[in-house]
């Protein structure tokens, strides 16, 4: 069975099988998302995802042994901190903040972590706290990524010519339109790319050569830094609610093997 974390009495809890229930905990972040989409849209898909990963999740074991934390708001978002409304931790505020955690539900008797990344600003950190977590409690702390960008179902939401669809693009605007639509302001939209790194043959944002970027580096046609890549025109919250549906799929095989996981 698949509850939320908070909503347990504290006899409830004491009922529950903490060597074998996983505590999933979502990580959102607080940040710029561009003209068009809200400061909280990593936040919003994080609470979103786990309702579509429960379903899913529910479907292949109605007893599923999860506990959904409440989302993370805020995280590590140093890339858009120039951008107006943007909040982020320091590095070692967020590891140190998520450490705590960890050892709260260590304390308690759990195994079993499982870290839903909702940014990717977030994963250096929750990488390398994973280790010390296993290391120091033996607190196993799974890495579950929750945007399935490289499935076809998903690429093909983008609309043609969209090559450089990311952060506060077509796919998270649409998805946030399938959460709440209001919250959408598409006809403000501007398209960004990765200008400086545009022309290269090997130096990108990610790859065997990169450097780490920052939310200057992606700017629109005519050189303003914006901070987004993609254009979100064609944003729907259809596209979206396939995101979402597929993200959530794609994790349940995984969810389902870190329940069998010997520890
Ligand atoms: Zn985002």
């Amino acid at each position: 069975m698949i509850r939320n974390y908070h909503e347990l009495t504290r006899l409830e809890m004491e009922s529950v099988d903490r060597e074998k229930t996983i505590v999933m905990i979502p990580l959102g972040a607080l940040e710029q998302h561009g003209n068009q989409a809200p400061l909280g849209t990593d936040f919003l898909i994080a609470g979103a995802m786990t309702e579509y990963i429960k379903k899913a999740v529910e479907e292949a074991d109605p007893d599923f042994p999860m506990l959904i934390f409440p989302p993370m708001p805020i995280g590590l978002s140093t890339e858009h901190r120039n951008f107006c409304g943007s909040i982020t931790f320091k590095p070692d505020t967020y590891y140190h903040m998520l450490y705590d955690i960890g050892a709260s539900l260590a304390h308690h008797g759990f195994k079993k972590l499982a870290f839903l990344v909702c940014h990717g600003g977030n994963t250096p950190v929750v990488q390398v706290l994973s280790r010390e977590l296993r290391s120091d409690f033996g607190l196993y702390a799974f890495i579950l990524s929750s945007g399935a960008f490289g499935h076809p179902d998903v690429k093909a939401t983008v609309s043609p010519g969209n090559v450089w669809d990311f952060h506060g693009g077509e796919m998270e605007t649409s998805m946030v339109m399938a959460i709440d639509p209001s919250l959408v302001k598409l006809e403000t939209s501007e398209a960004g790319e990765p200008s400086a790194f545009i022309g290269n043959k090997s130096l990108m944002p990610y790859g065997s050569v990169s450097i780490s970027w920052m939310g200057e580096d992606w700017r629109t046609k005519e050189g303003k830094a914006i901070g987004i890549g993609g254009d979100p025109k064609g944003a729907t919250a259809e596209k979206g609610r396939i995101i979402l549906e597929t993200s959530a799929r794609e994790l349940v095989q995984g969810l389902l093997e870190i329940r069998d996981f010997k520890i």
